[in-house]
């Protein structure tokens, strides 16, 4: 059986997410040859749209590759769109008739894969009509690829789990984490696992702290309703950066296979020590951005962004300390923090290595500064927007006396390398399409970190206090800076001083 030969089903195929990833994923898959000719598409929304009209909006999604007239046509061709309310069975009726005629038509031998890209209140529905109605009685192989967010926190999560395996099996269901699909999140193994010199000393005898940070310059823009019922807790922590903190802390896995990689995060998301009440409140902090403004350019407050309540207590801004309690990691802090209206947008991993155990340079230090301690190395895992990494050693400063300098190694992959390499959604659907489960995440992994997540929440929901604010453009509240201060630590990453120092921002 050819697994290229495939039918999907873009359930939510007018949406913004349709249109800005899936089409131009898929025509990349498609001029790499990835996708042979016998594919077809559906896309299904509420909107009663034409194949004409679905046609003119594939050809503008991919406009940007500036494919040729009769490529762009022929890509197009494959697909087809039928007008459809989730609730209504008899749609569901009609979609498997024209699923029946398209397998027919590409030979497509019933491969079926399903994309929810739309309102996660909806996927159950969904899945138990495909069942009811019949979309699942072929001979091929059945998917389902699920967007996020996967619940609202562990109970809806686990319900909505129940009604997706009473259709699909764990192993058919494919729940989307876009970072996981970012060439520089995979990178994080081959670091670890390919390099003698970092896994060696990759625990808690050299390592002093690990921070994560995923940094938006944006604010809410039109998800406001959305967010003001999230906020960055659920909607960046939950996922993204238990994600990345598990490929950072698991276990080497015995192979770089799906369900090897797969059970050692599990491992290293169930080794998260659960905080009491009291140990949230000191060892997490929030905060909401008001109004501020970098050089010329003014930001209002969340409070005043569209469909935000002008009272709301959600936080824009999530700084914490989660702690590792296994043998690699006893005793060192995983700093994390992300929020919107930061100074910079950035993903960046920042591994800080201990200090040599004696300064055998504190005495002879003979330079312009009294130099006591020496500057630590520091790993660091670029994500976006540039990728690539570096590391920070100690040299000698060049000329008279004696004066350690930082000196930064450094690789960024470039700008050209960047454009050229594929999305993350198009790394993911052709994951999906080859059933390599390795870069979704697994029910196990959502259920912890709902679960870690969800104390949070709760001690935060009790308190029921407006968070701190920051001001728009600046790295968070003061609270943020000094949850590592009074360990006697600091953010490695400060794009903000950066702008202070020319005086553009207060
Ligand atoms: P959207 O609002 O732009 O699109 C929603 C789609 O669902 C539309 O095609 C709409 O017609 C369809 N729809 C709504 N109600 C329907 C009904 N009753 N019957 C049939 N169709 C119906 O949303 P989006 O931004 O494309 O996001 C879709 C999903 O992907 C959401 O779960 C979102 O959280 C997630 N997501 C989106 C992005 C993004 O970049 N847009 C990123 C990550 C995750």
């Amino acid at each position: 059986m050819d697994q290229k030969n495939v039918l999907f089903t873009i359930f939510g195929g007018t949406g913004d997410l349709a249109r800005r990833k899936l089409y131009p994923s898929l025509f990349r898959l498609y001029q790499k040859g990835d996708l042979g000719e016998d594919f077809a598409v559906i896309g299904t929304a509420r909107r009663p749209w034409s194949n004409e009209t679905y046609h003119e909006v594939i050809k503008n999604s991919i406009a940007s590759f500036q494919p040729s007239n009769k490529e762009a046509e022929e890509f197009a061709s494959h697909f087809y769109y039928q007008s459809h309310n989730v609730k209504d069975t008899q749609h569901y009726d009609a979609l498997k008739k024209l699923s029946d005629e398209l397998d027919e038509k590409y030979s497509i031998q019933g491969n079926r894969i399903f994309y929810l890209a739309m309102s996660p209140n909806f996927f159950g529905t969904i899945v138990s009509h495909l069942k009811s109605q019949g979309l699942l009685n072929t001979n091929g192989y059945h998917r389902v690829i699920i967007e996020k967010p996967f619940g609202n926190d562990y109970q809806s999560a686990a319900d909505l789990n129940d009604e997706i395996n009473q259709v699909f099996t764990e192993e058919e269901i494919y729940r989307i984490d876009h970072y996981l699909g970012k060439e520089m999140i995979q990178n994080i193994s081959a670091i670890r696992f390919a390099n003698l010199i970092f896994e060696s000393i990759w625990n808690n005898r050299y390592i002093d702290n690990i921070q994560i940070s995923l940094a938006e310059d944006v604010g809410v823009e039109e998800r406001g309703g959305y967010y003001d019922k999230s906020g960055a807790l659920k909607d960046m922590v939950q996922n993204h950066i238990l994600q990345m903190l598990s490929l950072l802390a698991m276990e080497p896995p015995v192979a770089f296979s799906e369900k090897e990689i797969r059970t050692e995060k599990i491992k290293a998301l169930e080794s998260i020590r659960m905080f009491s009440e009291e140990e949230v409140r000191k060892n997490f902090v929030r905060g909401q951005y008001v109004a501020g403004e970098i050089g010329d350019d003014q930001f209002r407050g969340y409070r005043e962004e569209e469909n935000v309540d002008e009272n709301s207590l959600t936080e824009t801004f999530v700084a914490g300390k989660f702690l590792i309690d296994n043998f690699r990691w006893s005793g060192v802090p995983f700093y994390v923090r992300t929020g919107k209206r930061l100074t910079e947008k950035g993903t960046r991993i920042n591994v800080v290595f201990k200090q040599v155990p004696v300064n055998v340079f504190k005495d002879s230090v003979t330079g312009p500064c009294d130099q006591k301690s020496l500057a630590p190395n520091i790993l660091t895992i670029y994500i976006q927007p540039t990728e690539g990494f570096s590391l920070t050693l100690n040299g000698k400063e060049i000329g008279q006396g004696f004066q350690t300098d930082p000196i930064k190694l450094e690789h960024r992959n470039s700008s050209d390398i960047i454009e050229n390499t594929p999305e993350a959604y198009e790394k993911l659907l052709l994951d999906a399409l080859n059933g390599d489960g390795t870069n979704f995440t697994h029910w196990d992994e959502v259920a912890q970190s709902w679960k870690i997540v969800d104390r949070i929440r709760e001690t935060w929901d009790k308190d029921q206090q407006t968070p701190p604010g920051y001001r728009a453009g600046t790295m968070g509240p003061d609270e943020a800076y000094q949850l590592l201060e009074k360990e006697g630590r600091h953010w490695v990453w400060e794009p903000d001083e950066w702008y202070r120092q020319r005086g553009l921002l207060k």
